[in-house]
C-alpha cells in the first residue's frame, strides 16, 4: 500500500507544469507566403521580387523567394522545398504555363492555397489570379502603331509560346489589327513566338523577318522592351533604325530611353507596385481563409479563376513624365541621360 502511494506522487505532476505555456497556447499566427519566381531575366521581375517582399513584411507576414531560372523540373522541385517548409500559401509566377499546373496539385494536397502571379497557370484549380489585364496590353500597342501607321507591313515577334500572357496579349494586339487586315489596310509580313522570351530569339527573328521581306517593313510589335530592344538592333543593322515605328512592354529603363531619343515608339506601363501590393495582402487573406471579393473570372481551361486585373498604362514621349517619371518608376535624370 505505502508503495502504491509512494509511485502515485512519483507519477503525478506539479499542475502548473500542465498548463501549456503562453507561447504554445497562443499558435504563431506569422503567415508564411512562398514566392515561386520563374526569372530574374527582366528588370521587372527584380523589381517585383523586392515590392512583394516588402509588402508581405509589412504586412506583418514573412516570404520565402525561389527563382526557378526558366526551368520546369527546377520550378517544381523549388515548390516542394516550400511546400515542406510549412508555408501557408504558394504564390507562382509560372515559367510554363501547363506543367505548374503539377505544382497545383501537390500545394492542394498540402492544403496550400496557390495564387497565379502576374502569368496564369493553365488547367489548374488556381485560387486566385492577380496580374495586368494583359489582353488589354497588346491592345493599347496595336492602338498606339496604328495611329502612327494605319497602313502597311506590320511584324509581330511575339512572347513565349508557353506563357500565356503572351497568347493573351497577342489576342489583344489582333482584336485591333483584324479590322485593318481584312480591310486590306495592314499585312501581317512575319509572326512568330520568341523561344524563353529570350532577348537573342527576338533578334534571330526580326532579321528573319528582314532578310524574308527585303527590309520594306513599317512598323514592329514587340512582346515586351527586352525583345524589342533586339528587333531594334537588327533595324539598326539595316539602317532602318528610328525611321520604323516600334511598340514593347514592361517600361524598362533602356525603353523608356530608347523613347526619349525617337527609336522606340512607345511602351506599356505596369505599376510594378501595385501587382505586388495586391497580391502580397489577397494572399494574407487567402491563407487565413477570408472571404475574397474579384469581380472578375479568367477561364484557364479548367476553371473559371477568380481574377484582379490592373490597368496597364500605355507611354509615348508626350506621357513619359506624367506616368513612369511621376510615379518615381524611373527617375527623370535615369530616363533623359
Ligand atoms: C510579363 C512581362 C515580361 C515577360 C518576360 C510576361 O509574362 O507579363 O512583363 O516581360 O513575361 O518575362
Amino acid at each position: 500500500m505505502i508503495i502504491v502511494l509512494i509511485l502515485t506522487a512519483c507519477v503525478q505532476t506539479d499542475p502548473v507544469e500542465q498548463m501549456p505555456k503562453e507561447e504554445e497556447k497562443v499558435p504563431p499566427d506569422v503567415v508564411k507566403i512562398g514566392f515561386s519566381m520563374d526569372t530574374l531575366e527582366e528588370e521587372r521581375w527584380v523589381r517585383d521580387r523586392d515590392l512583394f517582399k516588402q509588402a508581405v513584411e509589412d504586412l506583418g507576414a514573412e516570404v520565402e523567394i525561389m527563382e526557378a531560372r526558366g526551368n520546369d523540373a527546377l520550378q517544381v522541385l523549388q515548390a516542394e522545398t516550400l511546400i515542406s517548409q510549412g508555408i501557408d500559401v504558394l504564390v507562382i509566377v509560372p515559367y510554363n504555363a501547363e506543367a505548374a499546373a503539377a505544382i497545383v496539385q501537390k500545394a492542394h494536397r498540402a492544403g496550400i492555397k496557390v495564387v497565379s502571379y502576374d502569368r496564369l497557370v493553365k488547367n489548374a484549380d488556381i485560387d486566385l489570379y492577380v496580374s495586368f489585364d494583359n489582353e488589354r496590353v497588346g491592345e493599347l500597342q496595336a492602338k498606339a502603331l496604328t495611329q502612327r501607321v494605319p497602313k502597311g507591313k506590320y511584324v509581330y515577334i511575339g512572347g513565349a509560346d508557353t506563357d500565356y500572357n503572351a497568347h493573351l496579349m497577342k489576342k489583344g494586339v489582333f482584336s485591333v489589327l483584324d479590322p485593318l487586315i481584312d480591310h486590306g489596310d495592314i499585312q501581317i509580313v512575319y509572326d512568330q513566338w520568341t523561344d524563353n522570351w529570350l532577348p537573342g530569339n527576338a533578334y534571330s527573328n526580326m532579321k528573319e523577318a528582314l532578310a524574308a521581306n527585303h527590309n520594306e517593313i513599317d512598323a514592329v510589335i514587340a512582346a515586351n522592351d527586352a525583345t524589342a530592344g533586339m528587333a531594334l538592333k537588327a533595324l539598326e543593322e539595316a539602317g532602318l533604325e528610328g525611321k520604323v515605328p516600334i511598340a514593347g512592354q514592361d517600361a524598362e529603363l533602356a525603353a523608356a530611353q530608347r523613347i526619349v531619343r525617337g527609336t522606340q515608339t512607345m511602351t506599356v506601363y505596369k505599376p510594378i507596385n501595385t501587382l505586388a501590393s495586391e497580391a502580397a495582402s489577397l494572399a494574407i487573406a487567402l491563407a487565413k481563409d477570408e472571404y475574397i471579393d474579384t469581380d472578375k473570372k479568367i477561364n484557364n481551361g479548367k476553371i473559371e479563376v477568380p481574377s484582379v486585373l490592373l490597368e496597364p498604362i500605355a507611354v509615348n514621349r508626350d506621357n513619359l513624365d506624367r506616368t513612369i517619371i511621376a510615379d518615381g518608376f524611373h527617375s527623370r535624370e535615369d530616363v533623359y541621360k
